[in-house]
């Protein structure tokens, strides 16, 4: 997976300013004047193809996006991604190198019982069952 970068607040303008203010999630305005004192701002930059999947942390891969926007769309790439793990190993599992099923090991059989290898007599006499 490429490395993240940190992405400065010049380079966040940039991004913003080339697709016009418009979130692509949602095709809707990112309105900055929105964010109020002291709390984030609504905006985070997206991997429009996720790092994840074999995205690039390139400056055209990169997206301004609204707050709940990203969220919903990690959330659909986290799933996404997962999906490809379970891929990539369901594909390695080979008959190679597995663990043969191991065979049940057979509990002791209940003392007296038909299945234990002792008999006991009715005058008291112990026997090894043939
Ligand atoms: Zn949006």
């Amino acid at each position: 997976m490429t490395a993240r970068r940190t992405i400065t607040a010049g380079q966040r303008r940039d991004i913003l300013a080339a697709q016009a203010n418009i979130c692509p999630l949602c095709g809707e305005v990112i309105n900055l004047a929105r964010a109020k004192n002291g709390e984030a701002e609504p905006l985070e930059v997206d991997h429009g193809h996720a790092l994840g999947l074999g995205g690039t942390d390139t400056r055209d891969n990169l997206f301004a996006v609204h707050k709940a926007c990203h969220a919903k769309k990690t959330k659909a790439d986290r799933r996404a991604m997962a999906k490809v793990a379970r891929a990539e190993r369901r594909a390695a599992d080979t008959d190679e190198g597995r663990q043969k099923p191991r065979r049940k090991i057979a509990s002791r059989p209940l003392g007296g019982s038909r299945n234990s290898s002792l008999k006991k007599k009715l005058n008291g006499a112990v026997e090894r069952r043939p």
